[in-house]
């Protein structure tokens, strides 16, 4: 049983890394604090706890919190510190030069009412928050993936997919179109798996949002490609509607059929080919974003020439690329490493390749994700 604390505090709440998720729960942290009295401060000198709230995916992030950290302890000696996000799953290592006095990750982020308890609990916040900037508008369509992806730890943070209801999410778009806002993000962990926990589907809250009658463009976040091929008529249509930017995010992460199939990721890559060589055909203007991997620990050389055919016949307009790194707890952590200098090698030929694809088809332009 959690008692209510008798004092209100100053919060400092910083965000470090993550993706659009984190950055909403970051949001409906800070509205539970206020719902409760506590007073939320820019300084980070000012407070009596700091909340740092940060994914710990890559190698470079960890870098980048264990600075922030130090940082953190640095500027507010005397400040009780709180880490949330995945970094308490993923790397817990990174977190004990600062000892936290509480680590909640995505599940438990209920822990929170140990320290800031006082009339409202945290799971009586209201579920989400929208970030309002002048990009766009952030619409989440619940939380957690539902794929099991050999190399990836974030899962083990997101946990299973939980879906919010089409109707809420509908509303959601009704409420801010009639307040003038135009331009949204559809934001999920796997968008595609939208509805599988609740009978719902991505087919029919795309529908349901393109019904929504007045001027408004919807990026959609990132789509695994199992559920780009398995949804693929009901993804086309609405990238032809006037509700839709023009936008795919794939993460293909490589165009070879064994590799794909070590990292449990086994949708049939030629479809995939086929899929988008389709929308190129019947969407004007449609445009690519591609997350690609490179060193898995089975890509060899011909593994990985496939992928940049894959890159040369279907180019993209944006394209990131990162480098297989050992993540601990993974089936992929068990597997022999490819030499980290052929890996480098390799991510500057793929970069290469794309500028030079990208160069040679002059319907391709490179634009930032999302860019009109
Ligand atoms: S789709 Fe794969 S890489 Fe992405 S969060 Fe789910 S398990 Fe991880």
């Amino acid at each position: 049983m959690v008692s209510r604390v008798a004092e209100t505090y100053s919060v400092y709440v910083g965000n470090k890394v993550g993706c659009e998720s984190t950055t909403l729960e970051g949001l409906r942290v800070i509205n539970y604090l206020l719902l409760n009295g506590h007073s939320v401060v820019e300084n980070p000198r000012e407070a009596t706890h700091v909340v740092l709230n940060t994914c710990a995916f890559l190698p470079s992030h960890r870098k980048a919190i264990e600075e922030r950290l130090a940082g953190l302890c640095a500027e507010a000696p005397e400040a009780q510190l709180v880490v949330m996000g995945c970094a308490g799953a993923i790397a817990p290592d990174i977190l004990l030069a600062s000892r936290p006095v509480l680590v909640c990750g995505h599940r438990d982020l209920g822990r929170l009412d140990e320290l800031f308890f006082r009339l409202v609990r945290f799971e009586q916040t209201p579920d989400y928050q929208f970030q309002e900037s002048s990009e766009r508008v952030l619409v989440p369509i619940g939380r957690g993936c539902a794929q099991r992806c050999s190399y990836c730890s974030i899962k083990r943070s997101i946990g299973a997919i939980r879906s919010r209801p089409v109707d809420a999410i509908a509303g959601d778009f009704r409420r801010n179109v009639a307040f003038g806002k135009r331009r949204f993000l559809l934001a999920g962990d796997d968008l595609g798996s939208y509805g599988l926990d609740t009978g719902s589907s991505l087919a029919e809250l795309l529908s349901a949002i393109d019904d929504i009658p007045g001027e408004f463009s919807v990026l959609l976040g990132n789509i695994h490609p199992t559920w780009f091929l398995e949804y693929f008529g009901a993804i086309k249509a609405f990238l032809g509607s006037p509700h839709a930017s023009k936008w795919l995010f794939l993460p293909i992460q490589s165009a070879d059929q064994a590799v794909l199939k070590a990292m449990r990721r086994d949708y049939p890559i030629e479809k995939v080919s086929s899929a988008i060589e389709d929308l190129r055909r019947s969407v004007p203007g449609v445009r690519f974003y591609y997350d690609i991997m490179v060193g898995y620990p089975t890509e060899d050389d011909a593994a990985f020439g496939r992928t940049l055919d894959f890159i040369v016949r279907h180019p993209a307009s944006c394209m990131t690329i990162a480098r297989f790194s050992s993540e601990p707890g993974t089936d992929a952590a068990d597997l022999p490493t490819v030499d980290p200098q052929l890996i480098r090698k390799r991510a500057k030929e793929l970069q290469a390749t794309y500028a030079a694809a990208v160069h040679l088809d002059k319907s391709v332009k490179i634009a930032r994700w999302g860019q009109d």
